[in-house]
């Protein structure tokens, strides 16, 4: 078997001691008698350490795979509009850094904290590695209800994050990029605090404006990456095609509505979608040109009159072919897996299924395609845009787009390979190619 032979490198250098690691089944329930609900992190292991049992890695490369090399949490304070000064909590969290540079982006979000924080670092290790891109895995956020700030107020936090962090980052050490409520309007913002330090400096971040150093494609790189990964598992699993397939998304921000526009242009039926404030439906599909356009005009989904209101608690359970949880963690567990009515679930947001409902979905004969491998795409056109910031150089869109298929298809006939010879789920799959690639370089660098 392939990820034996390359399990065997690590083994000969670091030979096995101690007992096999537990199941999936075993470390989640060992995890539940303790507390009720996992935390963001515990999640992540628990599927981290099923992949590592599959590969029956010794006990002791767990620790090493497991925790994060650096942890930096920061208060910042801000003068706000009204005179008054607030703080607020915000980290970084590097990972691991064997494959290259740490990598991984900025969420502004109340619910952010370390834990979170920790646990989608360590998914961006794994995703850098399960896309074969040359990066570490690293993720920041700050505690924060962005809705509630004014653009003055957001620029000056964002500046002062990278006053906090900047002995940290740098364009070969620590690389942010977007993620939830933060996009090129602060990436730009941080290149340009970054480069009055350090001088002119484009690849200190990625996802900046198109203007401003960005790589045409990178926008739409995540919802486009996810698009390509449901066509190759519809034709792997011999469904056929995207066109008349139906789809629900939930989340209709920068992963969402460019996954659901994608799609429309290939002729899916998007019956579905959501965002934090509400849902609407159309089971003949929504015209989601109209739609986008709509939302950035400022109106709510609510009041598209191209379909229905439907609760949008509700929306997970609309009956389709594919349901793309595109929004935040752990939105997919124990209380309603079994309420799902479609055959995929492609996980472009990071990760929305909780180990309970994993198990759920697997008994269902459900396929998730995972989280490290379905939205790969946005990390990839990082790479992209990082590497055309050191050569100062631009590629054009067809470009992107055709190299960030190349790499869709090659990561996923890497874990479908994997998936079909050894008969594991797709995501213990992605986890398996993910540890081998890491625990091979972090060996060959050696340990003095
Ligand atoms: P975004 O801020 O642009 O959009 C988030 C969307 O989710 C918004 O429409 C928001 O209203 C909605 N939302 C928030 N809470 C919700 C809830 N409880 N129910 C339904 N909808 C809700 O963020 P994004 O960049 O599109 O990121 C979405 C997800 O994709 C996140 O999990 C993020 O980590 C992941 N991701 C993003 C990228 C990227 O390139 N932006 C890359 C990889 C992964």
């Amino acid at each position: 078997m392939k990820q034996m032979a390359s399990a065997g490198i690590a083994q000969q250098l670091l030979p096995a001691a101690g007992a096999l690691l537990p199941g999936l089944g075993a470390v989640a329930s060992q995890l539940q008698a303790r507390r009720t609900k996992m935390s963001h992190s515990e999640a992540t292991n628990t599927f981290i350490l099923e992949a590592l049992e599959h590969l029956e890695y010794p006990k002791r490369l767990r620790k090493l795979l497991l925790t994060p090399e650096r942890e930096v949490a920061v208060e910042l304070a801000l003068l706000r509009d009204n005179g008054e000064v607030a703080t607020f909590n915000a980290y970084r969290v590097q990972h691991d850094n064997s494959r290259g540079p740490y990598k991984g982006g900025l969420r502004f979000h109340p619910q952010v904290d370390i834990d979170d924080v920790r646990s989608l670092a360590s998914l961006m290790t794994w995703k850098t590695a399960v896309m074969d891109i040359p990066f570490g895995g690293a993720k920041g956020g700050v505690t924060v209800d962005p809705n509630e700030l004014s653009e003055r107020e957001l620029e000056i936090l964002t500046r002062k994050l990278v006053q906090a962090l900047r002995p940290i980052l740098g364009t070969y050490e620590d690389i942010p990029a977007p993620d939830m409520n933060t996009g090129a309007r602060e990436m730009a913002w941080i290149f340009d605090e970054y480069t009055k330090f350090a001088g002119f400096s484009p690849g200190i971040v990625t996802g900046k404006p198109v203007w401003l150093h960005g790589s045409l494609g990178r926008e739409a790189a995540t919802g486009r990456g996810t698009v390509f990964a449901i066509r190759e598992l519809l034709a792997a699993q011999g469904l056929g095609e995207i066109k008349n397939k139906s789809f629900v998304i939930q989340g209709f921000g920068n992963v969402g509505s460019w996954a659901a526009q994608i799609l429309y242009e290939m002729g899916g039926r998007v019956v579905a979608v959501s965002d934090a404030f509400g849902a609407v439906a159309n089971e003949h599909g929504l015209q989601i040109p109209e739609l986008r356009a709509h939302i950035a005009d400022r109106h709510s989904l609510a009041s598209f009159a191209g379909g229905v209101v439907i609760p949008k608690e509700s929306v997970l359970t609309v009956p389709c072919d594919v349901l793309i949880p595109a929004a935040i963690g752990g939105v997919i567990d124990e209380d309603n897996a079994r309420d799902l009515q479609c055959k995929i679930v492609a996980e472009a947001a990071n990760g929305p299924t909780t180990p309970e409902g994993d198990a759920i979905l697997r008994e269902r004969g459900i396929t998730v395609l995972p989280d490290i491998f379905t939205n790969g795409g946005g990390v990839t056109v990082s790479f992209f845009e990082w590497v055309q910031n050191l050569q100062n150089f631009k590629w054009s869109e067809d470009e992107v787009n055709a190299k960030l298929d190349r790499v869709m298809r090659e990561a996923f006939e890497a874990i479908w390979e994997l998936h079909t010879e050894d008969k594991i789920p797709l995501r213990t799959a992605a986890f398996v190619k993910a540890l081998q690639r890491v625990t091979r370089a972090r060996v060959h660098r050696g340990f003095d």
